[in-house]
């Protein structure tokens, strides 16, 4: 019987999800919420009966829940159809609002292609944009994007955590020195959002996104922050909704399985937090313990975040993913929307790794819903693989 444990144990195979930067499990009750609200309200909001007033309640009380978790007012809350579309919205909606004031925008080279994207087509249609790069830590200094600033900047725009390497940006001194200068600031918080709370750092943030499927929501929804007197223009143009900033039906389920996936993040902030350091942690320890010649690209540098970028040296990183996958592990080599276009991640040329140890580099991105056991196993298989791809190298 002893040996036979034994055997099942040596060959056991675990579905072990590790890319939660990519995307999250919906939660169970927002779920619930999602279905309910698809199913027995799908009344126009705007609807003046009462199963349209109905409908818009249930928007407002959505509102209402995330800007409790922001400490903002509910009107600040603008519902957008992603992440991505909010960063569209703060970056186009800002400059082109405030022309007469400037053109000039400052941002970073390691933001999220919706942030780059916008800056590079605000570029292309008479805008000047600066980006400014990080250090090796990943970390883009507050000194860095002061001399970045000039007379006719309108709006900075810095993300609160990477997406590649889960590190944390000075968002505070930025932030607050942007205020003083009467200066816009925007921060991308999709990965952030729902992880660590803003509640004592929204006075000096002007702008911020946010996407619910990052926080156990669903899909094709978001929001953008937008702080009472900001001048900002829409890009969707059509009806009244949203206060004139996002034309269309609002996606009445969706926002509300939004909300209650912020409000169900916000409650478990801490207990969360928690749970992915001590499981961070674990597994950080046991690769430097068990596998020689790797690197952490990045800093940790703030708590629940759960993201480690590890450059595994001689290894092809997309050869190992396809092997990780074969026994049941997800994980990535960066952004989901690049690795298609097989192009290296321009968040890790940024803070100084060459070529090779970009291709050698893959993401682990952790979440409360992992467990201990999973992470023992992701130890003992990346161990395995990477001796082995190591041994099959000429
Ligand atoms: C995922 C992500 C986005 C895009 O959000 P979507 O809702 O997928 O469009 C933007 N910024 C960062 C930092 C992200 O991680």
């Amino acid at each position: 019987m002893r040996g036979m444990s034994f055997v099942i144990i040596l060959v056991m195979k675990l579905n072990v999800y590790a890319d939660n930067a990519a995307t999250t499990k919906i939660n169970e009750e927002v779920l619930k919420v999602y279905i309910d609200t698809l199913k027995n309200h799908f009344a126009n909001a705007q609807g003046a009966y009462k199963a349209g007033v109905e409908s818009k309640c249930i928007i407002n009380n959505a509102r209402h829940k995330i800007a409790e978790t922001l400490g903002s007012y509910d009107k600040e809350i603008i519902f957008t159809g992603s992440g991505s579309e909010a960063d569209n919205l703060a970056l186009i909606g800002i400059m082109e609002a405030n022309k007469d004031k400037g053109r000039h925008l400052v941002t970073t080279s390691i933001e999220h292609h919706a942030v780059l994207e916008s800056a590079k087509y605000l570029k292309e249609n008479g805008f000047m944009v600066t980006f400014v790069s990080p250090d090796e830590n990943g970390l883009v200094s507050f000194e860095k994007v002061k001399e970045a600033i000039r007379e006719d900047t309108v709006l900075v725009s810095v993300m609160s955590v990477n997406n590649e390497t889960g590190v944390y940006q000075p968002i505070d001194e930025i932030g607050k020195y942007c205020k003083e200068r009467d200066i816009y600031f925007h921060t991308d918080s999709v990965q952030a959002y729902g992880k660590i709370s803003f509640k004592d750092k929204l006075k000096y943030i002007d702008l911020l996104s946010a996407s619910a499927h990052k926080f156990n929501g669903p899909k094709g929804v978001g929001f953008l922050y937008v702080k009472n007197g900001v001048n900002i223009k829409p890009f969707v143009h059509g009806g009244s909704q949203e206060r004139g900033l996002r034309a269309g039906t609002e996606n009445i389920a969706a926002i509300a399985a939004m909300g209650e996936a912020a409000k169900i993040a916000d409650e478990n902030l801490k207990e969360n937090a928690k749970k992915v350091d001590y499981l961070y942690d674990l597994l950080k320890k046991k690769l430097l313990e068990e596998i020689p010649d790797i690197k952490f690209n990045g800093i940790k540098n703030a708590g629940g975040i759960g993201v480690l970028n590890i450059c595994f040296k001689g290894v092809e990183g997309s050869t190992l993913l396809i092997h990780l996958d074969m026994e049941g592990i997800c994980a990535s080599s960066g952004a989901a929307c690049v690795q298609s276009l097989d192009e290296p991640s321009h968040v890790l040329l940024a803070i100084g790794l060459s070529e090779e140890d970009v291709r050698s580099s893959i993401r682990l991105s952790l979440s409360p819903y992992n467990t201990e056991e999973e992470i023992e196993y992701l130890a003992r298989v990346l161990k395995e693989k990477v001796v082995y791809l190591r041994s099959m190298r000429i």
